[in-house]
């Protein structure tokens, strides 16, 4: 055991050289002198042999150097202290070159003062041995309070000989095991070691049973029961044999998967973290104390200071001068809001930047977070849309839908005829009330808005500041964020007061000019004109007045006022009568007042305002074909603003289409008054007219009646005329026989003679005369039967030719002593006809007669033949002929040519033809004439052949 060193009660103050440093150097017992900071001054031979410093080499400047790093702090303090109290042993190791440890014992006391610096001299004894023995007692020692460590710990103890392991209970359930479930074998440890550990484990293991160290910890991951892996902390150690030889290994198994998880996770978050900083776009620095501590990449790519250069900096620094004193301000209120201000390159280069900060404790400090983003993009854009917003041609706006301007450009702002956005936006506190006329049409965009997310073109009348109504179209959008949450509106709208002026003109005067013919009357009319400008210019109070210059009167015709009834204007040809209708009808233009000018106007006696005062009027003159037929007007008694030079262009771009159609309905009133006169003297006319009609008919019935009387007055009378006409004829016949018989022989004498010839002549007369009158009332008779249908018809079927061949020879003895020629040309056959035979011959007879009658030479023909439907017969002659004009009207009765007959005696009736014409028209067919005077005349008589007449009535 190490003594106390003689050395230790040398006298102190002497100096070393003044010891025999041969009997030092001689001493087996190493030496030192170090001074109170530690430096060393003296090592003896003894020292440097047991530190391996060759004679020669040089000594270390400090004892620390020598010294085992967890003995420096000891021994400096032992150093410090040895002045004061008596000087401990104490035991450290010293670290020689070679890298071995040398347990040493030893102690030290001052010897002298070295210039202000006290000496301390000491000596140490190797007890390496010594303190190696005690350590193998220790390890054994060890090995046991490590394997009884904690209950949290399993324990395992490896047989190597046999390889039998015991595993405690914990040790097994840390992996999931009951005690039966884990057989003690080291292969039940080895198989669940991971793969990747697996060597290093084993290694660990081997190094041990090898000799190579007492003991050993490592971490590897063991598979769990459950499948997934444990981080394990495996501590070992051996124990040897009397020989040395390592027979087991013992240790015990602590589960820190969840510290080993704790540090996965801290080390992913802080990759997670730097990769964080480096990677984000905009300026990050810490600050501390006022000054950067700490900043990322993207503050080195803004501003271009490298980050080193950035420390200590104050982040003011990195602004422009002007803004440097709102950033502090900003950085001093910290209220994690964002400021925007101008940032200063490295280069000199400014942006705009956008600042937020905040503040919280790190690390037990209190810190502060920056961030700098430059928005000199976003602020161009910004700029640039700020142009487009406030030179926009259409109102651009943002809205609440509780009725608030967020933003408004100034288009907007003069469309709604407000100074500015900002005044609009102050005044309007409710769209719906201030803005809109009709408060449901603004909530009916606002409910289409929340139907669809946007409305196209919405159409609205809105008021202006002033009260003036304008025409607007919106096309709105509901803006929504990302999530879908409703911010508010944003619009455009666009002044369309003049298409609509025009629509609304187009419209009412379409509407005006059909009112004309939809309404019924003058009344209808005029609400149906009041209706259309009431919609197109919310005309409430409306009149039409009408002048009668006849009446010298002004009639209000139509009146619907709010406050005033109006009456008839009398007398208006006389200048003392005035009023607003009368100026506009007497200068024949429009006005346009308001109340201070019409006020103004009043007081200069300019103008007369009969009834209520009104805040603005409108009259315009309705003028039809440059004559003032009257004049309509609007009026306001509250809102001087109510109506604009819109609306007089409004109406008067009605008006003229206005007094057409009261023109036309006022005349279509007339005509319709007309008409209903006209209507009654019809009904008045169309009674007299039937009644004259009914009067004319019993006239023309009494006129038949008489006819008929007439017919049979003719018919007997014409049969009483006859038989005393036959009396007369037989008797002067008679007479005329016995004077010519018996009395002339009788009578010799001349002069008797002379009389009796004369009165033969005479009673000749009498006779042909009476036979005259006989044919004429036979033949009267015979047409007045036929033509009041009195004829008996004894029709019947034959072939005519044998008729006609007979009655043309019956004439011949007429034609005795004249020359003229008869030829007969009638077929053998001739095709059948269905008539009386009777009426034939009489035809025949009359047409035959007629040829000899007016032919003195020449010849008579009489031809028959047959054409597709009738038959014919012609009866021709050379004889005098009868004058064009008179062909129509030989058929007529008691039509004579003249005295053309030629045969004595044989005086015509006038009625020959007329029986003829009658006769075959009866039976459907014709007679025809063609002749010239003194050329002869030819008479065809066309008859329907049988087949035809049955033909006809199949027909
Ligand atoms: P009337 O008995 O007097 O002959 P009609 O009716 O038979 O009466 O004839 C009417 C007139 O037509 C005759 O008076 C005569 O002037 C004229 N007329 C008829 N037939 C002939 C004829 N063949 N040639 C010339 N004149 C004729």
């Amino acid at each position: 055991m190490v003594q106390n060193s003689p050395l230790s009660s040398l006298p102190t103050g002497e100096q070393h050289s003044q010891w025999d440093d041969k009997f030092i150097d001689s001493l087996f017992l190493p030496v030192f002198e170090v001074r109170e900071d530690g430096a060393i001054l003296y090592i003896n031979a003894a020292g440097r042999q047991l530190l391996g410093i060759g004679e020669d080499e040089a000594l270390p400047p400090f004892a620390v150097d020598l010294l085992h790093p967890e003995d420096r702090k000891r021994f400096l303090e032992e150093l410090w202290s040895a002045g004061k109290r008596a000087s401990r042993r104490n035991e450290y190791r010293l670290t020689p070159t070679d890298g071995s440890i040398i347990h040493v014992s030893g102690s030290m006391a001052p010897c002298r003062t070295d210039e202000e610096l006290v000496v301390q001299r000491g000596f140490f004894v190797d007890i390496s041995p010594m303190v190696e023995a005690e350590q193998q007692l220790r390890t054994s020692d060890e090995r046991y309070a490590l394997v009884s460590r904690g209950a949290n710990d399993g324990i395992w103890d490896w047989d190597i000989l046999t390889d039998e392991v015991y595993f405690s209970p914990r040790y097994k359930e840390i992996i999931g095991y009951a005690e039966h479930e884990f057989a003690n074998h080291a292969d039940e440890w080895r198989r669940r070691i991971h793969p990747d550990d697996l060597d290093m484990v084993v290694e660990a293991n081997m190094r041990c049973i090898r000799g190579e160290t007492d003991q050993f910890e490592v971490e590897f991951r063991m598979l769990h029961r459950d499948g997934n892996w444990k981080w394990i902390l495996g501590r070992g150690a051996g124990l040897s044999d009397e020989t040395g030889k390592v027979i087991r290994l013992a240790g015990t198994h602590t589960d820190i998967s969840r510290s080993k998880n704790a540090e996965a996770a801290l080390r992913a978050s802080e990759e997670l973290h730097s990769a964080l900083s480096r990677a984000s776009f905009e300026a990050v620095l810490i600050i501390e104390n006022g000054v950067i501590v700490a900043a990322n990449e993207a503050t080195r790519r803004l501003f271009g200071h490298s980050l080193s250069e950035l420390s200590g900096k104050a982040p003011a620094s990195l602004m422009t001068p002007d803004s440097q004193n709102l950033v502090r301000v900003h950085l001093q209120k910290d209220s994690g809001e964002a400021v925007e201000t101008t940032g200063q390159k490295i280069d000199g280069d400014t942006f705009h930047a956008e600042l937020r900060s905040r503040s919280f404790r790190y690390q037990g400090r209190q810190t502060q977070v920056l961030s700098i983003r430059d928005i000199s993009r976003r602020k161009q854009a910004e700029e640039r849309y700020r142009t487009i917003f406030e030179n926009a041609l259409e109102g651009i706006y943002q809205s609440t839908p509780d009725g608030r301007f967020i933003t408004a450009n100034s288009t907007l702002a003069t469309m709604l005829g407000y100074e500015s956005p900002a005044q609009l936006m102050e005044e309007v506190t409710d769209i719906g009330k201030q803005i809109y006329i009709n408060r449901s049409e603004r909530e009916r965009f606002v409910r289409e808005l929340a139907l669809h997310g946007q409305v196209r073109d919405f159409e609205t009348q809105v008021r202006k500041r002033d009260g003036s109504l304008v025409w607007i179209s919106q096309s709105v959008r509901a803006e929504k964020n990302l999530s879908g949450r409703f911010l508010h509106y944003e619009g455009f709208a666009q002044d369309i007061t003049t298409r609509k002026t025009n629509e609304l003109i187009s419209a009412a005067l379409y509407r005006i000019s059909r009112a004309v013919s939809a309404t019924a009357d003058l009344t209808e009319l005029y609400q149906t004109i009041h209706q259309v400008l009431r919609e197109a210019i919310s005309a409430h109070n409306f009149y039409i007045a009408r002048v009668y210059p006849d009446e010298n009167r002004l009639t209000f015709s139509h009146f619907q006022d709010e406050r005033d009834h109006m009456y008839d204007l009398f007398d208006i040809s006389n200048p003392e009568t005035r009023g607003l209708t009368l100026d506009v009808i007497r200068e024949g233009r429009s006005l346009f007042l308001k109340r201070d000018q019409l006020e103004h106007e009043m007081a200069e006696g300019r103008r007369v305002v009969r009834g209520t005062m009104p805040a603005v009027w409108i009259g315009v003159p309705l003028i039809m074909r440059d004559k003032t037929i009257g004049a309509m007007a609007v009026q306001d008694y509250e809102n001087q603003n109510q109506f604009t030079d819109r609306d007089v262009l409004f109406l008067e771009s009605v008006s003229d289409q206005i007094a057409l159609a009261i023109e036309r309905k006022s005349n279509e009133e007339r005509i319709i008054r007309l008409n209903e006169t006209l209507e009654s003297k019809v009904v008045q006319r169309t009674a007299e007219l039937e009644r004259k009609a009914s009067e004319l008919e019993a006239a023309n019935l009494r006129l038949r009646e008489l006819d008929q009387l007439k017919s049979s007055l003719i018919s007997s009378i014409s049969h009483e005329l006859r038989t005393p006409l036959t009396s007369i004829r037989g008797f002067a016949k008679l007479v005329a026989r016995d004077i010519s018989r018996k009395l002339c022989p009788m009578l010799e004498e001349s002069s008797v003679e002379q009389l009796t010839d004369r009165m033969i002549g005479n009673l000749s007369i009498i006779e042909s005369e009476g036979e005259r009158l006989t044919r004429l009332i036979n033949d009267f008779l015979d047409l007045s039967r036929i033509e009041s249908g009195k004829t008996f018809w004894n029709d019947m079927e034959f072939d005519p030719s044998s008729i006609l061949r007979e009655t043309g020879r019956s004439i011949a003895g007429q034609l005795a002593g004249r020359p003229v020629q008869l030829e007969v040309n009638v077929p053998e056959t001739l095709p059948c006809v269905v008539m009386d035979e009777d009426r034939l011959r009489q035809v025949m007879i009359n047409l035959l007669n007629n040829a000899a009658k007016f032919t003195d030479q020449g010849r008579i023909g009489v031809q028959a033949g047959e054409t597709d439907e009738n038959l014919f017969i012609c009866v021709e002659d050379t004889g005098i002929g009868i004058a064009p004009e008179h062909h129509r009207q030989v058929f007529d009765r008691f039509h004579k040519a003249g005295d053309g007959d030629t045969v004595p005696g044989r005086g015509g009736t006038g009625l020959g033809l007329s029986i003829c014409k009658e006769i075959v028209e009866h039976y459907g067919g014709e007679v025809r004439l063609e002749s010239q005077p003194g050329c002869g005349s030819r008479f065809t008589v066309f008859l329907p052949k049988k087949e035809d007449v049955s033909q006809k009535e199949t027909l």
